[in-house]
């Protein structure tokens, strides 16, 4: 079956990178249903003006450094595709009003003003970029419930919890708490890792090779390091919170190395209600994509005949110290979590080059979560989005300083 007659028009944001390519496959398999009016990528040139031959979308957006090159390949094509610059182009194309779908696919801070601008003009937004709720969270899902605007998860423990809820909860987070509703607690899902069944000390001296591999998802280079230090389910965890409106004690986080079940809900009458598949994006995507109806992914289907037996392991917060960092931030406020996000970026990226080494990461947050120029930041809460903006810069500087002294 498919969703209307009239195809939904598609804004993707970071069209480059693996939830675009994703949601690339899933638009090409229902052709007739969805059509891609803009996209964003920002250094891959080639990448972007493939998806442009393909798909001649009405806009395209590259980095502001890689324009003029792009701009010379799309006439050299005589391809109508209007293109612009990341610096004004990616909220342009996020609130346009010929849009009705904005999948937010950016990877970092990078796609928060985007995300917002999305949910500020009301539309469907399928959400990908966990750190715009990390960040501003609080902003974001205030600001939707003033326009209107319908944010589906699709990263993939999130879509589960989603999927495992009562109708009236997946409409609105704050009837969370209504006793009838029996929820007693989400529970995430986190495969564990490359470093699962590895020593601190072998954590310590990974390569980078190592740590952009990942056992059961291909993904991009950033969320693979982020898994592989558990920052990734630290920031899912806070995720959780500023979507189905909770608290850090409501949701708790458990390993499952098979990444076969993707997430849990809890109710009080015993019942676990779980999410299962193959571990493929292209599932939440179409889920969201198709909400609330269902439509084929192209996922192979799981064989319950071939499947190994799952495990569940309590996740060890020592080893993966920025677990408990996010939960200790999520805690402690707002102005935590833009410092968490912004000095795991800046550590993530450094490590990436080569320059630290995999468990410094968790140090350098902990160090800009304690720093004494960002103490008083700590608890406050930020209503816009230049403020957090603010606070963002300066936590990457003091976090840059660090890694020159390491
Ligand atoms: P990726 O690295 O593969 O792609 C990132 C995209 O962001 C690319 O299109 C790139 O061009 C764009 N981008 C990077 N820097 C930018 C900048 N400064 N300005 C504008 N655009 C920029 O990342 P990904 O794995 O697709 O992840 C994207 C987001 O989705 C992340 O927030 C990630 O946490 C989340 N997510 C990813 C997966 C997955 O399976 N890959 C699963 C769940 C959630
Ligand atoms: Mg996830």
């Amino acid at each position: 079956m498919t969703t209307s007659p009239k195809p939904q028009s598609i804004t993707l944001l970071g069209a480059t990178g693996s939830i675009g390519a994703s949601t690339l496959d899933l638009i090409r398999l229902h052709s007739g249903s969805y059509r891609l009016f803009a996209v964003s990528g920002f250094s891959n040139v080639q990448k972007l003006l493939d998806i442009c031959q393909e798909f001649n979308p009405v806009f395209a957006v590259i980095g502001d450094a890689y324009f003029e090159e792009f701009k010379s390949k799309i006439n050299a094509l005589k391809l109508s595709t209007q293109i612009l610059k990341v610096s004004d182009g990616l909220d342009f194309i996020a609130r346009h009003d010929k849009a009705d779908t904005v999948v937010c696919a950016i990877v970092g801070g990078a796609g928060l003003s985007s995300t917002l601008s999305a949910v500020q003009a009301g539309k469907k937004v399928l959400l990908a970029n966990k750190e715009a709720l990390v960040m501003a969270g609080d902003l974001v899902i205030k600001t939707a419930k003033e326009t209107g605007a319908t944010i589906l998860p699709i990263d993939s423990e999130h879509n589960a919890i989603f999927q495992c809820l009562p109708k009236a909860l997946q409409d609105d987070n704050t009837l969370m708490y209504q006793e009838n509703f029996g929820i007693k607690k989400l529970w995430l899902t986190a495969s564990g890792g490359a470093f699962l069944h590895k020593s601190y000390d072998q954590m310590r001296t990974a390569s980078v090779a190592q740590a952009v591999n990942h056992p059961n998802w291909s993904m991009g280079a950033k969320i693979t390091v982020d898994s592989n230090t558990m920052m990734n389910k630290g920031l899912e965890l806070i995720e959780a919170c500023h979507l189905f409106g909770v608290g850090v004690d409501d949701v708790g986080v458990v390993i499952h190395p098979q990444s076969v079940v993707h997430s849990m809900v809890e109710y009080v009458d015993g019942s676990f209600l779980a999410q299962c598949g193959t571990p493929d994006m292209k599932t939440p995507i179409g889920y969201a994509l198709a909400y609330p109806n269902r439509i084929k992914s192209g996922v192979k289907p799981l064989n319950l005949f071939e499947m190994s037996a799952l495990e569940f392991i309590k996740p060890d917060e020592q080893k993966f110290a920025c677990l408990a960092l996010a939960k200790q931030a999520m805690k402690l406020g707002n102005g935590a979590c833009i410092i968490l996000n912004g000095a795991n970026e800046v550590a993530v990226e450094a490590f990436l080059k080569g320059k630290i080494k995999l468990t410094d990461i968790a140090s350098i947050v902990e160090n800009c979560l304690n720093v004494d120029e960002l103490t008083n930041e700590l608890t406050k809460s930020f209503e816009n989005l230049a403020d957090i903006l603010d606070l963002d810069k300066r936590v990457r500087k003091i976090a840059q300083l660090m890694i020159y002294h390491i």
